[in-house]
């Protein structure tokens, strides 16, 4: 007998029916450690497939030892980017620092991994694709929480009852709105908007990444590999969050080429392979703080309940320790007690690590020519260090163990 006696006997019970919305990091965690404590997990995603490749995302600190307990740390390992240097330049492009990525991202070098986002989202696809039934190109239209379960009619026109439904929808989740209502109330602007796109690695980069800055404008080329592909990142301070651009493709083509018109290093030829890219991912900065991650039977997990925003670097962290604490947290508990364990176990790391950025102050990105001026200038002094311990805030929560692994 469990803690509270609830624990499945799955030979004699049939198996609760949950349903996951967002087959990315997330929902992909989700389900897979959902599956392992006895559920029937139902995911859908509305795109037609995981795609492969994308920008470089971070898992340290309490996130490896998920991925770890998972059993994915080898592929992951074989899949680890090993960017080897950063080299910030100053307006004209002329050289101000070159340094190992970890001292400033706070990591670790030979522990943390850095994969592209679809290598670590196929990895969590493999491990559960067998046991989870995925629904792509579909998404939930209604939820009706008024009965026993929650009765969700589809996109695609089917209907079905679950015993509890997750949001692992992203960053403008929209389980989050069915829920809670508008994302402006808990949208945290941080002052700054980017673009992303990928282009052709004709600039010889290997492994690395450059990234040049002049005061509220920062341009950076990212190579993930030797691949004929660099990712390119544009980002720009911008006070107050421009919703109309956020809303129209074309709009944030001119928005970023007013921005960086006079720009120097190879910023105008960036802006050109802009205009003609197909993959263009535009949005502002910004964090999800939430009251309350839950309402009746469903919950939220990752960027969609607690966004940490990439000048983190945390959200994907974030999302794999989110999945496991919720997972877990419903092990042996009916909803309500499961959520409430969730939130009152995760909240605090969630929390430290939002915490690390502030409005307008983000390091790599400063506002003004003094404080561009003092990042170049500890830039310097950093180059010459030896690597960090990590920050704590990225090993802020030792995992509980739910149940035994089998
Ligand atoms: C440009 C960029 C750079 C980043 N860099 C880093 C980094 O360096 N390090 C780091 O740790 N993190 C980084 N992040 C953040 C990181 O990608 C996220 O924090 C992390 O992926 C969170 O995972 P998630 O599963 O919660 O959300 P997501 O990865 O956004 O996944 C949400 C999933 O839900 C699906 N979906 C959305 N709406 C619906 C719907 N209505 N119905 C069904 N499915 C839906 C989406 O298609 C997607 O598959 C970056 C993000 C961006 C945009």
């Amino acid at each position: 007998m469990t803690r509270t006696g609830l624990l499945r006997d799955t030979r004699t019970t049939p198996r609760r029916k949950v349903l996951i919305s967002g087959a990315g990091v997330a929902g992909s965690a989700l389900a897979f450690w959902l599956n392992r404590y006895g559920y029937a997990v139902t995911v859908v995603e509305k795109a037609g497939t995981l795609r492969d490749g994308g920008y470089p995302i971070d898992v340290r600190g309490t996130a490896l030892e998920v991925v770890r307990r998972m059993g994915l740390l080898p592929r992951l390992r074989d899949a680890h980017i090993d960017l080897r240097r950063l080299t910030f330049l100053d307006g004209d492009g002329s050289e101000v620092a070159s340094v190992t990525p970890h001292i400033i991202t706070g990591g670790v070098a030979g522990r943390d991994l850095e994969v592209r986002r679809g290598d670590l989202t196929g990895a969590l696809h493999a491990a559960v694709r067998d046991d989870v039934e995925f629904l792509f190109n579909d998404s939930i239209d209604t939820l009706d929480q008024s009965g026993h379960g929650v009765d969700v009619t589809f996109r695609g026109g089917s209907r079905r009852t679950f015993d509890m439904v997750f949001g692992a929808d992203g960053l403008h989740s929209r389980t989050r709105e069915f829920l809670f209502g508008p994302e402006e109330q808990f949208h945290r602007y941080l002052g700054y908007c980017f673009a992303v796109f990928t282009l052709r690695n004709t600039f010889g980069l290997s492994h690395e990444a450059v990234m040049w800055n002049t005061p509220g404008r920062a341009a950076a080329l990212y190579a993930v590999g030797d691949d004929d592909e660099v990712h390119a990142f544009l980002t720009f301070a911008h006070p107050k969050p421009p919703f109309a651009v956020f809303r129209n493709p074309e709009a944030q083509r001119d928005q970023v080429a007013a921005v960086f018109a006079d720009a120097g290093w190879e910023v105008p030829g960036m802006v050109a392979a802009m205009h003609d890219a197909d993959d263009l991912f535009f949005d502002g900065v910004g964090q999800i703080r939430m009251p309350r991650w839950s309402s009746g039977r469903v919950a939220l997990v990752g960027d969609a309940a607690y966004a940490p925003s990439f000048l983190t670097g945390q959200g994907t962290s974030l999302a794999l320790v989110g999945a496991y604490m919720l997972a877990g947290s419903l092990a042996d508990r009916e909803h309500a007690a499961g959520f409430a364990a969730y939130e009152h176990n995760t909240r605090e790391f969630v929390t430290v690590n939002q915490e690390q950025v502030g409005e307008g102050d983000a390091t790599l990105f400063p506002t003004t020519a003094r404080a561009l001026k003092q990042r170049n200038d500890m830039l310097l002094k950093l180059s010459t260090m030896p690597s960090t311990e990590g920050r704590p805030a990225h090993s802020a929560l030792t995992l509980p163990e739910f149940m035994p692994m089998t």
